[in-house]
């Protein structure tokens, strides 16, 4: 055992000394940028260890930083955000518990970007809220996905609702106003609905929304997997060619260096359509020998327009062109042809580090997964997301999320034992 550098380890969460070199590589490196999105996660990975005061001291501390360092940001809640824990009760519950100074914290620590109104609906509407972007045609719709995140236990109270605290009507609601106003709309959040733990129902419903506005929705937004990873989704998902992609979700891989290199990525964005041209990832390579001498050396990673659009026949190189939703659905044919390139894909969708060849099931299981936006339709095992999964699988490994339910599989695992072992199992993720 040794204590971890000034600059963090593989395996530990991000210490505030790389969190705020990020938003300096950030600024270097992207002076010009419109804004910025955080797709939540804030707080750190000792899940049973925090107090309501910790929550709003560490995302006030980093959006603080934010601010000063990054401009105007839009933001989305994680499910580290509460305490404990992935703890979202859905309007309706009978419970003592609340989320009521975390809605408000977040709402306080967000107001100077998102303004009044919006920052009244993360109150009012659990975290999520609608903001236009000034002087243009883009809304921002930041949407709460823990409502439909299986470890939520909340949700599992009751009767499971077909509209757990109404964000499903708040989403049509808002996209049904944005298409009668002529908006185009980013929608922003934590979860992607098509991983193991976004509940089928709700990941079909979702779509259900996406298909339905697919022509105002120009680009959906999410973290959570800490995986440089995107999925497509398809108005046909027993038919998954280019003509029938609708929308590209794109999963940012993550600063925390507990699975990987410290990522962020840059998008180049039509100014038009706000249709994604590009996907530039910046990293620091923690296995550098000075890291932790001279600090996180933040550098250009990749393209996806140089490294998955260029290999296509024909190629999509024009710095104007878009990374459209049917480009996207040609590259993963291209993946599914040019092992090479899938390869590839594959250690940068590990941010760089401890990759080892994907292949047979593995690789088939992958590609499935990047066709789809739907957990239901992306050849998941239902019990993946449960505490049961074979660390050692390929399919395990596959499906793993790397944020919280890698760790509450352990929990799940002590609960076998007493309490003294489930303390130990939840400690294992060092405090930041
Ligand atoms: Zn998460």
């Amino acid at each position: 055992m040794y204590a971890a550098g000034p600059f963090g380890e593989y395996y530990c969460d991000s210490p505030v000394s790389l969190e705020q070199s990020q938003f300096d590589a950030i600024s270097k490196f992207v002076p010009k940028r419109a804004f910025t999105i955080s797709t939540g996660d804030i707080v750190e990975g000792a899940i049973w260890e925090t107090t309501n005061d910790e929550i709003v001291s560490d995302i006030g501390d980093a959006y603080t930083r934010m601010r000063k360092t990054l401009g105007l940001v839009y933001p989305a809640i994680g499910n580290h955000d509460a305490n404990p824990v992935n703890s979202f009760p859905p309007a309706g519950v009978p419970t003592n518990y609340t989320d009521t100074y975390d809605y408000s914290a977040h709402s306080a620590f967000w107001s100077p970007w998102i303004g009044p109104a919006a920052a009244s609906q993360v109150v009012d509407n659990y975290g999520s809220y609608s903001v236009q972007h000034a002087n243009s045609t883009l809304r921002i719709i930041s949407i709460n996905t823990m409502f439909s995140e299986g470890v939520n236990w909340w949700i599992y109270n009751q009767t499971l609702s077909a509209d757990p605290s109404g964000i499903f009507t708040f989403l049509s609601n808002t996209l049904s106003a944005a298409e009668a106003a002529n908006e185009r709309v980013w929608i922003i959040g934590h979860i992607p609905p098509g991983r193991p733990d976004f509940l089928y129902d709700y990941s079909v419903t979702f779509d259900s929304l996406v298909q339905r506005f697919s022509h105002v929705i120009a680009a959906m937004f999410w973290g959570h997997t800490h995986r440089d990873q995107f999925e497509i989704s398809y108005s046909d998902y027993s038919n998954r060619v280019p003509g029938n992609a609708q929308v590209v979700g794109y999963v940012a891989p993550s600063l925390t260096p507990t699975s990987g290199n410290p990522n962020f990525r840059v998008y180049e964005v039509d100014p038009v359509t706000f249709g994604i041209r590009d996907v530039h990832v910046y990293f620091a390579n923690a296995s550098r020998s000075d890291y932790q001498t001279h600090g996180p050396h933040w550098e250009k990673y990749y393209s996806a327009k140089e490294a998955y659009a260029g290999a296509l026949d024909p190629s999509v190189t024009d710095r104007k062109a878009e990374l459209s939703p049917a480009v996207w659905s040609r590259i993963v044919a291209a993946f599914q042809s040019n092992d090479t390139l899938f390869q590839q894909y594959y250690a940068r969708k590990q941010r760089g580090w401890e990759y080892v060849p994907c292949e047979g099931s593995c690789k088939s299981g992958e590609i499935c997964q990047l066709g789809s936006a739907v957990s239901a339709f992306a050849c998941l095992d239902p019990t993946q997301a449960a505490a049961k999964r074979d660390l050692s699988s390929a399919a395990g490994q596959d499906a793993t999320d790397e944020c919280g339910v890698s760790t509450m599989r352990n929990v799940m695992r002590a609960m076998g034992g007493d309490v003294a072992a489930l303390r130990k199992r939840a400690g294992v993720v060092l405090r930041r």
